[in-house]
């Protein structure tokens, strides 16, 4: 039987970018994912705001153009907000391609990667899967997203708190459309979320999320009257796609590490609860979890798995979260009318510093960087 250091289930993003950290330091990595092809199956809309592109290395050809400019649209649609900023604060991804990227980056440090296996139970070291033959693993990384079964065989903490979402993407003709975001507060097609538009001139992603329990038909059903009339949306010049899934929107969790393993990315919660974004998080997490496996697995003491701390980065999403809660009791269209409402003309001033602030700012998630101890690099 084969023996390795780490065992990564999932291939997405967190997975994928942990893995090739943790094997640029000669330890000897596996991943698995159950998907055959990164190709298929994508989740996000792969929208990468500013700050994640100035700190990871994604290539240009795999991002779309810089999109600056977010329309907010009450349920009426009529009498948009329109906030600018002076940089290009968006960039779709192909996604495709980024995890084709993150796949050959891993295998170039040094990993495994075996796609068709399904990770199936882990007990006392010893991994087993469906498509493959079992390993004997020193950690696990559970990487595989939002219902993450590695947390639970672990005993970790897992999400219970969930957005789904859905959208449809497909290209546009060629300077036909103006390239912009477009969100639409209306409780009746995304309860306690947003519908969106985001054209950057080459694709459109027309989407949904919203509480599943809110929803009053299933979330596809919500995506096609949504995409009937969405506003900004162009028409379709090429094949229809479409992607979809949960989003955790709870905060991180709490405990996210024991000796056995680890979680990152979505298994983790490591999602926005105001945006509902999570690539950031993830590949910033990634960072954070690869430095302390990596400690751990070279000391085997325990105690250098306390600083992948969820508690600690929980305290730092308190506004955050505040704020979701906020957004999730929006339920009827006039209290959107309302909201957005709030934000026009001079009075509205502070409530648009507060939107952009949002949807421009340079903070990110998590601030690994606080959670090393002094002078580490
Ligand atoms: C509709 C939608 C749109 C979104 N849009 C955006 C966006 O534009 N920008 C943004 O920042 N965030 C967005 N998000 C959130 C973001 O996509 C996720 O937070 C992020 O992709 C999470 O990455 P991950 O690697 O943790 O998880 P995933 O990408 O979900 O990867 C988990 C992997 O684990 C694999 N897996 C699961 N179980 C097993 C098993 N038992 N064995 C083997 N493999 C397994 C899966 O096949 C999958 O490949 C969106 C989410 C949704 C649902």
């Amino acid at each position: 039987m084969h023996t390795v250091d780490v065992v990564v289930v999932g291939a997405g993003l967190a997975g994928l970018h942990t893995a090739r950290l943790l094997a640029q330091q000669e330890l000897n990595v596996l991943v698995v994912d159950r998907r055959r092809s990164l190709a298929s199956g994508i989740r996000t809309t792969g929208i990468f705001v500013r700050r994640t592109l100035e700190a990871f290395d994604l290539p240009d050809h795999l991002l779309g153009p810089g999109v600056r400019d977010v329309l907010l649209y009450p349920p009426s649609r009529r009498g948009p907000i329109r906030l600018s900023s002076g940089r290009d604060e968006y960039r779709v991804a192909d996604m495709a391609g980024v995890y084709e990227y993150a796949h050959k980056a891993a295998v170039s440090a040094g990993a495994r990667v075996l796609l068709g296996v399904r990770y199936a139970c882990a007990a006392r070291g010893l991994v087993r899967f469906e498509g493959a033959e079992p390993v004997r693993a020193r950690f696990i990384v559970g990487a595989d997203g939002a219902y993450s079964r590695v947390a639970r065989d672990l005993g970790l903490d897992v999400n219970r708190r969930f957005l789904v979402g859905a959208e449809i993407v497909h290209p546009v003709a060629s300077g036909t459309t103006t390239p912009a975001f477009h969100c639409v507060l209306d409780p009746r097609v995304a309860p306690g979320y947003l519908g969106w538009v985001i054209d950057d001139g080459r694709h459109a992603h027309v989407g949904v999320a919203g509480y599943p329990k809110a929803m009053r038909t299933g979330v596809r059903h919500l995506l096609d009257d949504f995409a009937a009339d969405a506003p900004g949306r162009a028409a379709p010049t090429g094949p229809l796609e479409r992607r979809g899934g949960p989003i955790p929107v709870g905060g991180v969790l709490r405990r996210l590490a024991c000796p056995e393993g680890l979680l990152v990315g979505d298994s983790a919660g490591a999602v926005s609860p105001l945006t509902a974004g999570g690539l950031d998080p993830c590949l910033r997490m990634s960072e954070l979890a690869a430095s302390v496996a990596v400690d751990y697995l070279r000391t085997g003491e325990p105690s250098m798995l306390d600083r992948y701390d969820g508690g600690a980065f929980r305290r730092r999403f308190r506004g955050r979260l505040l704020l979701r809660n906020m957004f999730a009791g929006i339920r009827s269209p006039v209290a959107a009318e309302a909201a957005v409402a709030l934000l026009r003309g001079p009075a509205g001033r502070a409530g648009r510093a507060v939107a952009e602030r949002i949807l421009f700012g340079d903070g990110s998630f998590p601030d690994v960087e606080q959670a090393r101890p002094a002078g580490r690099a």
